[in-house]
């Protein structure tokens, strides 16, 4: 990697504050070509008093065509993401693709460094701080950087996710219920083309500063992940990403069409709060229940089992709705208030799939 950045010149183009996009020599985000390039951040430490961050950004262009724009690492502990974009990275030629494809693997990437969901330079979780501050702390740089610079040239934007430390998914594109039918439809159809196991139309818990609500206030199309978690990844999460990506792109049209068939995604919701089960206290979770099982409203789903009052017996937790379980802890040691479970019901989109769009 560090053979890369050798060959680097710094960029003429200066982005607001002190930040700047390196780019190889006459490079512009309008020009034809693969640019392994990086963005810049003066970041100065006990250890490199006039050092900078050097976060990676791989523009591939070639001719007219819809830009999309691939994120992964918005956690720094979530894997499939930033594993199958650096490999996409390596292996996609201009000449394969028809449009724009900007790439940038590890979008927190001092969390990536260190391993952990948030940043160790400011605390900052990246995916509560757009569309970001070009004078704020290092996180709410790179939030804006992205939002301004890459965002605005994007038609598309894929954010890829998974559980992380805390927790661990059933493998799904994540989309979100928009008022714009247009656009709705456009979203459904792109999860679709991804062929993950699930789409799970999400309700989110805390939606402000979310890169996915940044974009889609901006009228564009976004999708994000949870392809797994527990801070590793398997064949079977790597697998479906980078298939996945490429499906995508064979539906935007940037690569070409294929005859492979696209696995048949499962679309649900998490259809009130009612499919969220909160941890009643602290303990040991023993879960009961696979991810991807059907549960029913009020069975067992789970036992949490106190480290401190031992001779109380476990609490139980109970399936709120009928549904599928989605999501459970990553960790058995959970604490109150910990999401140990979501439980998720099936959703018609079939309005949403009628006359293919772009
Ligand atoms: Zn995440």
């Amino acid at each position: 990697m560090f053979l890369v950045w050798k060959k680097l010149r710094l960029s003429k183009f200066t982005f607001t504050g002190n930040m700047s996009l390196t780019l190889t020599e006459n490079q512009t985000f309008n020009q034809d070509g693969k640019f392994i390039s990086a963005l810049k951040i003066p970041h100065s430490t006990n250890t490199s008093g006039w050092g900078s961050l050097l976060l990676p950004v791989i523009i591939i262009r070639n001719g007219d065509g819809p830009t999309v724009l691939f994120t992964g690492g918005n956690h720094g502990d979530e894997y499939e993401g930033p594993i199958a974009l650096r490999k996409l990275g390596n292996e996609l030629k201009a000449e394969d693709i028809q449009g724009q494809v900007i790439i940038v693997p590890f979008l927190n990437f001092p969390a990536i460094l260190k391993g952990t969901r948030l940043s160790p330079v400011d605390g900052l979780n990246m995916n509560r701080s757009f569309p970001g501050d070009p004078d704020g702390s290092m996180t709410q740089k790179i939030a804006d950087f992205v939002y301004r610079e890459l965002v605005s040239r994007s038609d598309v934007v894929f954010d890829f996710h998974s559980g992380g430390n805390s927790m661990i998914f059933e493998p799904c594109t994540v989309l979100h219920k928009l008022e714009d039918s247009e656009q709705m439809k456009k979203t459904v159809l792109a999860a679709k083309s991804f062929g993950a196991p699930l789409s799970l139309v999400l309700q989110e818990l805390d939606n402000k500063g979310m890169l996915d609500t940044a974009v889609e206030n901006a009228g564009k199309i976004f999708i994000s992940t949870e392809l797994g978690g527990g801070g590793f990844v398997s064949p079977r999460t790597l697998t479906i990403a980078e298939n996945g990506i490429r499906n995508l792109l064979r539906h935007l049209e940037i690569l070409p069409p294929d005859e492979l068939l696209v696995p048949q995604t499962r679309f649900m919701q998490t259809p009130d709060f009612g499919g969220y089960l909160m941890a009643p206290q602290e303990g040991l979770y023993e879960t009961l229940i696979e991810l991807g099982e059907s549960v029913t409203k009020g069975q067992v789903i789970g036992r949490i089992h106190s480290l401190t009052q031992i001779e109380d017996p476990a609490v139980e937790v109970r399936a709120q709705i009928d549904g599928v379980l989605v999501t459970r802890a990553g960790r058995a040691q959970v604490k109150i208030w910990d999401t140990i479970a979501v439980i998720a019901t099936d959703l018609d989109v079939s309005d949403f799939e009628t006359n293919s769009t772009d």
